[in-house]
């Protein structure tokens, strides 16, 4: 069984999200999609919201959602799972997640991290942008899972 790791705030989980799991499963078993408790970005979703939302929309799925606090070197070591996923958008992700996964290898030399590049469909899509036109009244529907839908709508009561 190959197991890959999935980090990430998903605050909420996106289509694009989902793109990725689904892209991961034809190359890996099962995914584990880890959602980090803290980490330096403010998030409009409680922990256990996010797990919810994940869990709801990968019904069905080879996956299984968990939280972690602290490191993910060190998460990803108590897992004894070495290989990561991350999704790519923009070039303007690359940087970033270029730097991660270097900093993460330093951590512990057997981690690898997989890229998996977003559909033309989903480049401009965000956790952020996808809040935002919640917070604004639009209808964020064609851009989530529909179990996220009602989560974004309580952000406006
Ligand atoms: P983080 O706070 O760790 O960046 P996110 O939930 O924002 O957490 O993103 C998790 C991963 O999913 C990142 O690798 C990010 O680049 C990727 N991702 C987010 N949105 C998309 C999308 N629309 N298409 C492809 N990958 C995406």
């Amino acid at each position: 069984m190959k197991t890959a790791i999935y980090p990430g705030s998903f605050d909420p989980m996106t289509n694009g999200h989902l793109d990725i799991i689904k892209r991961a499963l034809k190359i890996f078993d099962s995914v584990i999609v880890a959602i980090g408790e803290n980490g330096a970005k403010s998030k409009a979703f409680s922990v256990k919201e996010r797990v919810e939302m994940a869990k709801m929309s990968t019904q069905g799925l080879p996956v299984k959602v968990e939280s972690y606090a602290g490191l993910l070197a060190d998460y990803v070591k108590e897992k004894k799972i070495s290989t990561i996923i991350r999704g790519i958008r923009a070039i303007s992700d690359f940087d970033h997640e270029f730097q991660l996964s270097v900093i993460n290898r330093d951590i512990n030399p057997e981690i690898e991290t997989v890229f998996f590049m977003t559909d033309k469909e989903y480049f401009f899509l965000s956790s952020s942008a996808v809040k935002e036109i919640a917070v604004m009244g639009g209808d964020p529907s064609p851009y989530v899972p529909e179990p996220v839908v009602s989560y974004l709508k309580k952000l406006v009561d």
